[in-house]
């Protein structure tokens, strides 16, 4: 339910308060550490689905009729072509928002980012009301910033889990094919 924090009921996973009120399941290793690879954009060559928290928050930061596309039936970032070798999707597109300097220019303007953005690497499940926790599967494909630091992700999932995630109506990362 919007804007109702999940209910907790215990599971084989590891429950986190991760805001007050906000648990979420863990489901990796708890030693995993991240940190992203300033080199690294592959997450951001993709277009990012918005939720509605996220699209009154770009609307406050951002163009949203020149920066989103509807994606069956939800808006979401576009993706353009960049004028960049490196960085970029096989089709030499991009995230809107993703800068020539490498960094997106959402976080490195406004200090904020959609949901989806946030929580990379991460996965984000709904089962029975609660948030599952896991990594993406295709971020131990494409992800540089697995284990390559001392950062471990238990320790800062506020971070990648903001508190607006709870108060999605689909907070699930994972998209319909
Ligand atoms: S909005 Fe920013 S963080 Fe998200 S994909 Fe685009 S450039 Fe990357
Ligand atoms: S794929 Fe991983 S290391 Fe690369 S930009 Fe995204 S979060 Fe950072």
């Amino acid at each position: 339910m919007a804007g109702a924090s999940r209910r907790v009921v215990v599971t084989d996973g590891q429950r986190i308060e991760v805001h007050p009120g906000c648990e979420a399941v863990v489901e990796f290793d708890p030693d995993l550490t991240f940190e992203c690879v300033d080199s690294c954009t592959w997450c951001c060559q993709h277009g990012v689905l918005l939720s509605d928290p996220d699209l009154v928050g770009l609307a406050k930061r951002a163009n949203v009729n020149e920066a989103t596309v509807d994606f069956r039936g939800q808006q979401a970032v576009k993706r353009e072509p960049k004028d960049r070798e490196n960085d970029v999707a096989p089709d030499g597109a991009a995230c809107f928002f993703l800068r020539d300097d490498g960094l997106c220019a959402l976080h490195a303007e406004h200090d904020w980012k959609p949901v989806r953005c946030s929580v990379f690497p991460l996965s984000v499940e709904l089962e029975d009301d609660d948030l599952h926790i896991s990594i993406r599967e295709e971020a131990h494909d494409h992800c540089e910033g697995l284990d390559v630091s001392e950062r471990r992700v238990i320790d800062h999932l506020d971070d990648f889990l903001p508190e607006r995630l709870w108060s999605i109506a689909n907070p699930e990362t994972a998209i319909e094919p």
